[in-house]
């Protein structure tokens, strides 16, 4: 009976899914293999179960079955492969089913074929050829697109072509908080916490020199607690050292006159050290300094702040 058959296969398609999006992979492959008849949904549940699941190798297997059964796939059976090979880190076979959907079944490529091509090439280190890739892509490359690509930069530790692709991201989405956040990392990768383009920077790091002894004969205990783990000690204070409040108060320091109030704007919440530097500071210059952060005013006078210490 046509109808029956074809109900059955719906209910059978839906089970497998089910199946394997609850975990269940052994149960959907038990499904799909008493199905008598399967079509491109039941493979394409099938592919995407096993990939979810973690068993990207078995899921390119399923495919394969799936050609050989003369089944043909379609734009989501390429899209699950090239997802299993991403998350899989299979660089050949990537490519080569990239090229089999194009040249094979005609299928263009979607925003969701490149992303994973982009994806599996860059976090395999071949950064080159997934920004050729991009530059070539005849749709315009969406957000996401040039997101996953900065992620590679990171990850890869590319400063020239990371900031190269925020400088593209801040254009195209300027208040995307993510492209700042994955910029900041790749410098702090290499240890560029800050620039030193600033005429006066010599000055300002020997006048924090000399603050950073004054402040350890007062009883400063660099606070390193909340740092990253695998960074070692010396690192872990030189980093708390260059935050920008610190080189703003001594760049204050260094160009007015003494007694003078410091005020400093900064757009992120003061850090315990900032703050406990911040006070020592205040009373070993014997100014007042007053930081604004993201959520308020501080004022530091005498070793003290207004905030009393809490933020
Ligand atoms: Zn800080
Ligand atoms: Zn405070």
């Amino acid at each position: 009976m046509e109808g029956g058959f074809s109900s059955d296969l719906i209910v059978e398609n839906a089970l497998v899914d089910m199946y394997a999006k609850c975990g269940s992979i052994d149960k959907a492959r038990e499904m799909f293999d008493r199905m008598p008849h399967r079509d491109v949904i039941s493979w394409n549940a099938m592919i995407a179960g096993y990939a979810q699941n973690g068993f990207c190798k078995v899921a390119l297997k399923i495919f394969e079955l799936m050609l050989h059964s003369r089944t043909c796939p379609d734009m989501i059976s390429f899209a699950c492969v090239l997802w299993a090979c991403s998350h899989e880190g299979l660089v050949d076979e990537g490519c080569t089913y990239f090229n089999l959907m194009s040249n094979s079944y005609c299928i263009t490529p979607t925003v969701d074929h490149y992303l994973c091509m982009v994806d599996l090439l860059t976090r395999a280190g071949y950064l080159d050829d997934g920004l050729n890739l991009i530059i070539k892509m005849p749709i315009k490359p969406l957000v996401v697109v040039w997101m996953c690509f900065l992620g590679a930069c990171r990850l890869r530790i590319n400063i020239g072509l990371g900031v190269f692709t925020a400088m593209l991201l801040f254009d195209l989405d300027p208040k995307n908080a993510a492209t700042y956040v994955l910029l900041s990392n790749i410098y702090a990768e290499v240890g560029r916490w800050g620039d030193r383009s600033h005429p006066q920077t010599q000055e300002i790091y020997t006048k924090l020199d000399k603050l950073a002894l004054e402040m350890k004969a007062a009883g400063y205990i660099p606070d390193s607690k909340r740092l990253l783990n695998d960074v070692e000690e010396e690192e872990n204070e030189l980093f708390l050292y260059h935050h920008s409040e610190k080189l703003a108060i001594a760049f204050g320091l260094l160009n007015t006159p003494p007694g003078t109030t410091i005020r400093v704007v900064k757009n992120l919440r003061v850090c315990a050290d900032c703050h406990t530097v911040t006070k020592f500071i205040s009373k070993i210059v014997a100014r007042e300094i007053i930081v604004r952060d993201v959520t308020r005013f501080h004022h530091f006078k005498q070793g003290l702040c207004s905030c009393g210490d809490y933020w």
